[in-house]
Formats: C-alpha cells, sequence, structure tokens
C-alpha cells in the first residue's frame, strides 16, 4: 500500500451513464456500514475480484458531503491479479492468494459529485479481515442516521445521546452505545415528570430516588403508550441487562432492535405534542370567530 494518498490522483472511471460496471456480491452499502473491528469472514475460495473492485465498480452510497445518495466509482484493486487461461479466456487470482501476501490493502473511490471515500483493511487470517479505518466515517455515512426526520424535532441532548449511541456501535463498542440509549429513556421520564409536575403530587427529589419500574408506573398515563406494549415494556430492563451483565457480541445482536424500540417511543412522543399543538391552535381560532 501507499504511505501516502492523495485523493486527486487517484483515478476512476467516472461513467456518466447508468450501467454499472462488474458486479461484486462483498462489496455492498452493508459493508461499508459495518463496524471497524468486526471480523468479516470472507470464502477464501473466490476469485480476488469478487471482493475486491475491479472493471470500474460502483456502488450507490449516501454521500454525507451532499447528504444524498450518489455513485461512488471504485479504483480497481492493484491486488486483483487477471492472467489468460489456455482457451483465451480471463482467469483471476483467488482472493486467498491476496489475503495469504497481504497484511492490509485499501479502498478508494470518488462519487460522481466529487467526494472521496477511503477505507482501509486488516487481513486477520486467510479467511478473515476487518475493517481498521474509514472515511468518510461509518456514521456519516449512514443515512438513516443522518436522514431521521424525527431527530430534528428533538432538543439537542436527545439528538446527541441518539448520535453517541449510534456512532458508539460503528466502532463496535456496544454496551458503550447502549448505555447511551439508557440516556435517551431516562431523559425521557424525566421530561415527562418536569413537563407534568403540577398535575403530579411527587415531588422532584421523590421522583428520582424511585426505582425505574417505579417511574414508568408514576407516569403511566403520561407517556407514550407504545412503551407498554408486549416487548416494549422490555426495553429498559433488556438495556440494563446488556450494560450489566452481557458481552458485547450479545449488546451487538441487541442493539438495533432496541433502537428501533427507542425511535418508536420517541416518535409517538413527537407525534402528540405535535396533535396538541395543532390543536390548540385550532381552538384558538375556533375562539376567535
Ligand atoms: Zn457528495
Amino acid at each position: 500500500m501507499d504511505e501516502s494518498i492523495n485523493m486527486e490522483y487517484v483515478k476512476v472511471k467516472e461513467k456518466k451513464d447508468n450501467g454499472f460496471g462488474r458486479n461484486n456480491d462483498f462489496l455492498t452499502e452493508d459493508i461499508i456500514l459495518t463496524p471497524l473491528y468486526k471480523k468479516i469472514k470472507i470464502d477464501s475460495s473466490i476469485p480476488s475480484c469478487d471482493v475486491l473492485p475491479y472493471n470500474d465498480f460502483r456502488l450507490e452510497l449516501f454521500c454525507p458531503e451532499c447528504q444524498k445518495r450518489r455513485i461512488f466509482n471504485f479504483q480497481n484493486s492493484s491486488l486483483v491479479r487477471v492472467s489468460w487461461g489456455p482457451r483465451g479466456e480471463q482467469v483471476c487470482n483467488t482472493i486467498l492468494n491476496v489475503l495469504h501476501s497481504n497484511n492490509y490493502f485499501s479502498l478508494k473511490a470518488k462519487s460522481d459529485c466529487n467526494h472521496n471515500l477511503l477505507i482501509v483493511f486488516r487481513i486477520v487470517s486467510d479467511n478473515t479481515i476487518e475493517k481498521i479505518g474509514q472515511f468518510p466515517s461509518i456514521y456519516d455515512l449512514n443515512e438513516e442516521i443522518n436522514n431521521k426526520q424525527f431527530l430534528k424535532l428533538f432538543d439537542k441532548e436527545y439528538k446527541d445521546y441518539y448520535k453517541t449511541a449510534c456512532s458508539l456501535f460503528s466502532f463496535n463498542t456496544c454496551i458503550g452505545a447502549l448505555i447511551y440509549l439508557r440516556r435517551i429513556f431516562e431523559k425521557l421520564l424525566l421530561d415527562t415528570f418536569n413537563d407534568n409536575v403540577e398535575s403530579l403530587d411527587i415531588s422532584l427529589d421523590e421522583f428520582k430516588k424511585l426505582r425505574m419500574e417505579d417511574k414508568v408506573k408514576q407516569l403511566r398515563h403520561l407517556l407514550p403508550q407504545i412503551m407498554f406494549e408486549q416487548g416494549f415494556s422490555q426495553i429498559y430492563s433488556k438495556i440494563s441487562d446488556g450494560i450489566h451483565n452481557l458481552s458485547e457480541e450479545e449488546c451487538s445482536a441487541m442493539f438495533l432492535v432496541l433502537k428501533a424500540a427507542i425511535e418508536e417511543i420517541l416518535i409517538e412522543k413527537m407525534e402528540k405534542s405535535e396533535k396538541i399543538k395543532r390543536q390548540s391552535k385550532i381552538s384558538e381560532e375556533l375562539s376567535k370567530m
């Protein structure tokens, strides 16, 4: 691998038409969004051009600079070696051949908007690799996180917890990611308490001393009702179990579904407050008639 990489000089074929270059089942958006340091298994018997970019490979990805999906053109990998078979057919070296004789490799791409993508992999063994670096970050390339409309309506503290949770997950730090999901949950309870303090017959100090399940009981009629539905009612205990008892791998397996559940709760909270705003505006206008 070159010691320095100047993306200005990275040559890719920028096709303008819609036809994609060579297909590659390995290099997908999933791989681009896979956390760093997570072991990635590959079938080492397949040709290197089925893993590494070759013959003008292109992939549609979310460009964080443009905040839009763009086509990324990959530089052909110099590790793909093609020779000619006895009947004049193209023969490509196997990926095992590449993995066996290198320690690291990098992929470089440019999008049709001229933004760059660089990924560095470490070769762990003859059938395992891991990403050790990526720019833009996995987190920034994740369209789902960056385009979450509902987050735009929440205050900074919610947004920061949510983004830190996703960011830690992208570094494969999953127990830490769950701690930030728990923070969202706790903030939701505290905000609900503060918003309704006049209608509650308990002080803030008393409330803070309650166990989590008692806090939830106390606020039951004020919280998003989805929190009491099957499965959802266990979110907090699952998150706590993850933080205190489970391994990084077990937490990794739970993270996405717990994140999705927290999102549903936040969405319900948002919809509820929008409904109140909408209705009070109408009632104000009606009273003026
Ligand atoms: Zn762009």
